[in-house]
């Protein structure tokens, strides 16, 4: 008697025909797509964003595979004693030599709100500990703002601002402008409302530009 699959089977076997799929219209509409890429990968941008699920890196901005290297994490950090972050920044900038760097955010942001909610959850609470200093350090104008979800956005565009800082004053980033190398770090915050992204204009592009976030 035959046994009927059980239903989490049938999911991956929908996940594997999606990737048979893909894979045959991307070689039908390329054929030297994949050789091509096994050469060498070779992408101008480095992201940095959030782990959420409806914040896709590549889809959002229509890149291809090869053409955005990609780091997410839980509330897009990139905090300077993270190994991991800074095992994928220093491949970008010295091996890749990455032309820019985005800081992706998102509005309503989970990490962001449970950063900042005062319940307790754990080992998250230690990762997401940058975010109550960048909370406490811009009290005063979040606390002017009145609707809740106003005041947790705009703490996700001073996350993204906080995280720009922590790229920019990273030595990687610093010697690579000390030789010469041209590197862009940007600002960037997602709306998963209407699928655009805002750029919060706080490009540097030279560690003369630093300053000016504040
Ligand atoms: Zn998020």
């Amino acid at each position: 008697m035959a046994t009927a699959k059980p239903w989490t089977d049938i999911m991956l076997d929908d996940l594997k025909a999606n990737n048979r799929g893909w894979a045959a219209r991307k070689t039908a509409s390329d054929p030297g797509f994949f050789s091509r890429l096994t050469g060498q990968q070779a992408p101008e941008y480095l992201w940095i964003g959030c782990s959420d699920s409806r914040v896709p890196a590549n889809e959002i901005v229509g890149l291809d595979p090869g053409e955005l290297f990609v780091h997410r994490n839980v509330a897009n950090l990139a905090p300077p004693q993270d190994a991991n972050y800074l095992s994928v920044l220093q491949f970008a900038v010295d091996v890749l030599k990455v032309r820019h760097i985005l800081v992706v955010g998102h509005y309503g942001c989970g990490g962001v709100a449970a950063a900042v909610d005062g319940r307790r959850r754990g080992l998250v609470d230690h990762w997401l500990h940058p975010i109550r200093e960048i909370h406490r350090a811009h009290r005063h104008e979040l606390d002017a703002i009145a609707d809740q979800r106003a005041r947790l956005n705009r703490l996700c565009e001073l996350n993204v601002v906080g995280q720009v800082k922590n790229v920019t004053s990273d030595v990687f980033v610093q010697d690579a402008w000390e030789r010469g190398q041209k590197i862009s770090v940007h600002g960037w915050v997602y709306s998963i409302a209407d699928g655009l992204v805002r750029d919060l204009n706080v490009t540097v592009e030279r560690p003369e530009d630093i300053p000016a976030l504040g």
